[in-house]
Formats: structure tokens, C-alpha cells, sequence
């Protein structure tokens, strides 16, 4: 199984994607965590990276392109978590596994709305080593991550002004996804609790098994 999972920023989308790869048994391949990772390493392309992302834009197609295939090549069952995420990059996705004699099982939108993702993005915390999502005030910056100890920070793209240019460029370039994808596609309600979203994203996939 090779699937990608997509959603606005703040939908849950990383922390569905961790339990459902858990339970699936797929490498989670985020492109959130290549790219702050790339960033930490204070490479040229990590510095190239940070400054779009303090801006609010989306890092360039050829770029993501070349992480993301780096990343999944000779890997039989993965998640794709924020990648693609435009139909230029969903066609170089399906044209690079096709030359590798592969294809994408399907894609999985989490579904949430507009409102309830803003209310969410505010106050969240994230893990710079495993990604790991906590909220204040239950967690404060450098609290350390539950699954890994690592200090949590918050993410420069999650500050106020930013997040109303994210939301944007999601829906000006993601929704899209949904027409690409239609035929292969799970559609799910990511509103409720953590375990019932898990719930409903166990159940779809179970057909692509
Ligand atoms: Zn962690």
C-alpha cells in the first residue's frame, strides 16, 4: 500500500498519519519533517527552505520533488504526509512511481473546516525531531515531546499571519487534489475526537489492503 494523506493545515493531519501508519504498518514520510530537518542541518537548500517558509509560501515544486523521491525510493509501503501538494506535483508522483514499476494505492483528504482549522493552528506545538503535535495550554514551548523528550518549539509557520496565508494557499492549490485523485480516493470527516477519526480512516482503508 502507498498512499498520501492530505488536509488543511491544523485538519489533525499528522497525527492521523502516525496512527495510521502504526497501525498499517507504512514507513510516515512527512515533508514538514524532511524539510525542518533540512532547515536544522543549515544546508544552502535549508536556508533556502526557511526563508519561504517564514514568508508563508510553498517551497518550489522541483525542490519538494526531489526530497520527497530521494525519500521513497525502494520503500514497498509508505504514507506521503504534505506531499503532494498540487497536481504538478501529483503527476510527477504518479510518473516517478510508474517508472519504477509502481503506482499510488490512493489518496486520503481529511476533511475539516474552515473555522474549526483556524481555531486549531493557534497554540500549537510541535516536536522539531519527531513531529509530534501538543497544544497550550496543556503543553508550554520546551515542554518535552512524549514520545521523544526532544524540547517543543513553535513552528514559524504557525505564527497568526502566517496561518491566514497557508489557509489560502491550501485552498487555492490543494482542493484541487480532490478531482485529481477522484477514483482513488477516501474522502473523511475529521471532525470528533482523535480515536474517532482513527476509527473512520481504519475502516476506509481496509478496501486498500
Ligand atoms: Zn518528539
Amino acid at each position: 500500500m502507498k498512499i498520501t494523506f492530505f488536509g488543511p493545515p491544523g485538519s489533525g493531519k499528522g497525527t492521523q498519519a502516525y496512527r495510521v501508519s502504526t497501525r498499517y504498518d507504512l514507513e510516515h514520510l512527512s515533508s514538514g519533517l524532511m524539510f525542518r530537518e533540512e532547515i536544522s542541518s543549515g544546508s544552502e537548500l535549508g536556508q533556502k527552505i526557511k526563508a519561504i517558509v517564514e514568508s508563508g509560501h510553498l517551497v518550489d515544486d522541483d525542490i519538494v520533488n526531489i526530497e520527497v523521491f530521494s525519500k521513497i525510493g525502494g520503500v514497498e509501503r509508505f504514507l506521503l504526509d504534505g506531499y503532494p501538494r498540487n497536481i504538478s506535483q501529483a503527476r510527477s508522483l504518479d510518473r516517478y512511481l510508474e517508472s519504477h514499476g509502481s503506482f499510488l494505492t490512493g489518496a486520503v483528504f481529511l476533511d475539516v473546516p474552515d473555522e474549526v482549522v483556524q481555531q486549531r493552528l493557534s497554540g500549537r506545538l510541535t516536536c522539531p525531531k519527531c513531529g509530534f503535535v501538543g497544544r497550550q495550554p496543556m503543553f508550554k514551548v520546551n515542554d518535552p515531546c512524549t514520545r521523544c523528550d526532544t524540547p517543543l518549539e513553535e513552528r514559524d509557520d504557525d505564527r497568526s499571519g502566517v496561518i491566514v496565508r497557508r489557509l489560502r494557499h491550501y485552498f487555492n492549490l490543494t482542493r484541487h487534489l480532490e478531482d485529481y485523485y477522484s477514483g482513488r480516493l477516501h474522502v473523511i470527516d475529521g471532525v470528533g475526537s482523535v480515536d474517532e477519526v482513527t476509527d473512520r480512516l481504519v475502516k476506509a482503508l481496509s478496501t486498500w489492503e
